[in-house]
């Protein structure tokens, strides 16, 4: 693994710069879990859609800029830095597109991919149900065929469905095998949020602000044609998908560099330069977020020798989610009685700190993340 940018990386990397510096809006957004912000974070895709900046590691032919992992990496470091919103078509664009790219049929590639890569279409994940979510394979919605055998017939309901309150499609796993258990079973769907039959309840997360919401299925009929992989095997694309949430693109490591060099900096505004302690921490997180930029270097250059990335995913996961939590820990033990106000040096680590607590939950909890290392990747025996 050489890190030394060529002279092809270093202009891709002066010309992300040079784009964001021009077009990054100047004052930050309005947050993505609510209507206005929702509408005014799809803008800003449309705005880098248009730059071909938006599925910067997709092939051209489905929006694209057919860079390889590396030149994404540069580039979420320059969009990190740049002070960019944040990506209100995660879900499409880091989850299901690359499922998509890897499972999908032409036909579907073509329909989906640029209208997902343009955010045209906002994508929400379906997967949990409110007793089914550490344990996906106990979902209960369900999915039956119709008599001429064209439709899907869902119904069920998912719970924690992030972004659906706007969204306009999502994709979700149902049982169709009214036989099977567990794992097997499971047909992966395409479905139009506004479909017939579905109901979208939002749901408050902890700042009051609609970041999810259930999704109620009631007889709900779609096209046979939206089924992602084989039917009966969803669990497999499931797993795929999963692969890349928890694998270097939900998170790619330039997040956390910015948001430790931010920590450094409010160290140096507010904190007791002579407390070793807090110094040795600071550092510390510092080595972490260095550490993860260096592991997933490691990672991408094995995607890029032909690699893939299995249950050590997992690992990213943990490490990527307990990092954030702790540098927003530290920010708020450096703020101390301050840490409410919202102004200067102080703004957003309150925000920050809340939803970083959510990190170790979504993507699958920690504790799962833990059990999948230990099964799969350290081959220890079961209990
Ligand atoms: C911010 C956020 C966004 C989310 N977005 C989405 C989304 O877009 N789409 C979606 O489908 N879901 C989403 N989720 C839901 C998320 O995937 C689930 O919350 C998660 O999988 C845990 O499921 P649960 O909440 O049902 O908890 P449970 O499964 O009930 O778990 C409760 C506790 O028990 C522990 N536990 C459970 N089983 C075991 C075990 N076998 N071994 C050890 N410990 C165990 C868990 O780790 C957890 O601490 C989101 C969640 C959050 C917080």
């Amino acid at each position: 693994m050489d890190l030394t940018e060529t002279e092809d990386e270093k202009s891709f990397r002066a010309e992300a710069r040079q784009w964001l510096q021009a077009n990054v809006p100047a004052t930050p957004l309005p947050s993505f879990d609510t209507a206005e912000g929702f509408e005014l974070h799809r803008q800003w895709e449309g705005l880098l859609f248009e730059a071909g900046w938006s599925a910067v590691s997709w092939p051209v032919e489905y929006g694209g800029r057919g860079a390889d992992y590396l030149k994404w990496l540069i580039f979420e470091e320059e969009y990190w830095r740049s002070g960019a919103p944040g990506r209100v078509s995660q879900n499409g664009i880091f989850l299901l597109g690359p499922t998509i790219i890897e499972v999908g049929t032409e036909a579907q590639k073509a329909r989906y991919l640029p209208a997902m890569a343009s955010s045209r279409e906002i994508w929400a994940q379906a997967w949990s149900e409110p007793d089914a979510g550490s344990d996906l394979a106990s979902i209960r919605s369900k999915g039956r065929l119709s008599d001429d055998g064209t439709e899907w017939i869902l119904d069920g309901q998912k719970t924690w469905a992030s972004r659906a309150a706007w969204a306009d499609w999502c994709f979700g796993i149902f049982r169709t095998d009214p036989e099977s258990i567990r794992h097997r079973g499971l047909t992966f769907i395409l479905i139009p949020l506004d479909t017939p039959g579905i109901t979208v309840r939002p749901i408050a997360q902890l700042d009051g602000d609609a970041g999810f919401a259930e999704i109620f299925f009631d007889d709900v009929h779609v096209p046979v044609a939206n089924t992602l992989g084989e039917p009966g095997k969803g669990w497999n694309v499931a797993m795929a998908a999963a692969g890349f949430e928890r694998g270097v693109s939900l998170r790619s490591p330039a997040r956390f560099n910015v948001a430790v060099d931010r920590l450094i900096e409010l160290w140096k505004q507010v904190g007791d330069l002579d407390d070793d302690t807090m110094r040795d921490a600071v550092t510390d997180l510092w080595m972490q977020a260095e550490g993860y930029k260096l592991h997933t270097a490691m990672t991408v250059t094995k995607l890029l020798e032909g690699g893939h990335i299995g249950s050590e995913s997992s690992l990213n996961k943990i490490f990527w989610s307990e990092m954030d939590v702790r540098a927003h820990e530290l920010a708020l033990q450096l703020l101390g009685p301050g840490a409410e106000r919202t102004d200067g040096p102080y703004e957003s680590w309150v925000d920050g700190f809340l939803f970083s607590l959510s990190g170790p939950i979504y993507a699958g909890t920690n504790e799962i993340q833990r059990n999948i290392i230990a099964d799969r990747v350290l081959n220890l025996p079961r209990a």
